[in-house]
């Protein structure tokens, strides 16, 4: 990529997960001299579980310079929706690529030169002008720049500030996350699960599964790991109790998974080992530690505003169904640098033109999560349980819709399959 006419232009970025780190690197690629600020002091790569890919991802590392590896990847063969009793209700031909959120972290945090990425840098405010932007850290530092962006996800302190007080809608059920090696699952457990995108649909719930690339730390208990996403309802209330910890804590965003109550995820493992078909089951009981994530739908009404721009799940959170939060902050990246290239570096129309662009994506992103996750929700008091027919047809359901939903990405943002 060529180096725009005005380069040496200076960058702050906040936030140093995936979408900070494709943003970095995809201005350094145009000429840029870039920082990331991290408020975190640890390596955020032990903390990610499975994700599914789209083209966009492979295209910002690869513009980036850096080598994806392909022993990054797992491709499962077939999408099988399971019944209770483990029978398979419907299957189809799998064509996705799914990784570990760590095998995409790693390379691009270990791509960027010393000096270049800051922990421990907790921005607290912003202050902006037609001549520049600074960003405000707690230590009392403060930092000039051309451009600020605000890459520090779903409760983005920058958003916050200034561009009015949009908060994320909470979607009414959170995600049980469960990763376990290859090596701690019976063999065959492994054997029946390994090539298997997996869906279960127990009344009101969506569970989807599927081998990943095993995290650098547990490789030597298998080169792959099962991992588990299972939705279920619970409202604001179950939300605190789940979210409060043993000392009677309230974490009020997402509990750190060493806090969550032992009670909580044995009424978990209980539930899955009722609701769930038994190698489904098998890999939630197995888990050592199970992690909960809250579901969230946010769409920022503008994200640029003066020098500053949003990227990532600052910008838009649609809910996981999409399969795109790290696709889509790829695409932000390269849309933000490929708009300042086209438009010479000229801010004063490239962030226009980047607001445009990225805002359409963003909201078909979050419009397509609401309509996928619309099913996911408790039975209305009074009301029968449905026949096991209508529960088999609603899993057949969440299997064609993440099938379409796939194949529509990879439309709109010029990939294969
Ligand atoms: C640890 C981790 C694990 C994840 N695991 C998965 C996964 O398994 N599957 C999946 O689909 N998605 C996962 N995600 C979300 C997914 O990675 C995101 O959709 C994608 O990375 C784009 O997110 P983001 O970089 O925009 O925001 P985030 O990933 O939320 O990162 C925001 C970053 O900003 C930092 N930050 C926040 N406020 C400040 C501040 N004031 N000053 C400085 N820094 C600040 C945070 O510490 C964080 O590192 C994960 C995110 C994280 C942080």
């Amino acid at each position: 990529m060529a180096v725009s006419n005005k380069s040496r232009q200076r960058a702050i970025v906040i936030g140093g997960s995936i979408g900070g780190l494709l943003a970095a690197h995809q201005l350094r690629a145009i000429g840029w001299d870039v920082q990331v600020f991290e408020r975190s002091t640890d390596d955020l790569a032990d903390r990610g579980a499975g994700i599914s890919t789209h083209q966009a991802i492979f295209d910002a590392v690869a513009r980036a310079g850096l080598v994806f590896d392909t022993s990054s990847r797992t491709v499962p063969s077939a999408y099988v929706c399971y019944a209770r009793d483990g029978r398979v209700i419907e299957q189809a031909p799998a064509w996705r690529t799914m990784t570990n959120w760590s095998r995409v972290y790693r390379p691009l945090r270990e791509g960027l030169p010393a000096g270049c990425y800051l922990n421990n840098r907790v921005l607290s405010g912003v202050e902006t002008s037609e001549q520049g932007v600074t960003a405000l850290f707690s230590d009392g530092s403060r930092v000039d720049a051309d451009l600020l962006v605000a890459a520090d996800g779903i409760r983005s302190t920058v958003r916050a500030q200034l561009f009015g007080g949009f908060a994320p809608a909470y979607a009414g059920y959170v995600a049980w996350r469960a990763l376990v090696p290859e090596f701690e699952l019976p063999t065959a457990t492994w054997a029946a699960l390994k090539d298997v995108y997996g869906f279960g649909a127990p009344e009101g719930e969506l569970l989807i599964s599927y081998a990943v690339p095993t995290r650098e730390e547990d490789k030597h208990k298998g080169a792959h790991s099962y991992n588990i996403v299972w939705y279920r309802p619970a409202d604001e209330t179950e939300l605190r109790d789940l979210c409060t910890d043993e000392q009677g804590r309230r974490h009020e965003i997402s509990i750190p998974p060493h806090r969550l109550r032992r009670d909580v995820i044995e009424a978990m493992k209980a539930d899955a080992r009722a609701l769930l078909a038994q190698p489904l089951a098998e890999v939630i009981t197995r888990t050592a530690q199970p992690f909960l994530q809250a579901i969230y739908d946010f769409a920022a009404p503008r994200i640029t505003k003066g020098r500053v721009v949003l990227l990532g799940d600052a910008a838009f959170v649609a809910r996981p169904h999409v399969g795109a939060g790290v696709t889509k902050a790829a695409l932000d990246a390269m849309g933000l640098a490929d708009a300042i290239e086209a438009e010479g570096g000229d801010l004063k129309v490239a962030l226009p033109r980047y607001n445009d662009e990225r805002t359409r994506f963003g909201n078909w992103c979050v419009e397509r999560g609401q309509q996928m996750g619309a099913r996911i929700r408790k039975r209305q008091p009074g009301t029968v349980a449905p026949p096991q027919a209508e529960l088999d047809q609603n899993c057949q359901l969440f299997l064609s819709d993440y099938l379409r939903v796939a194949r529509d990405i990879e439309a709109m943002t010029g990939g294969g399959g």
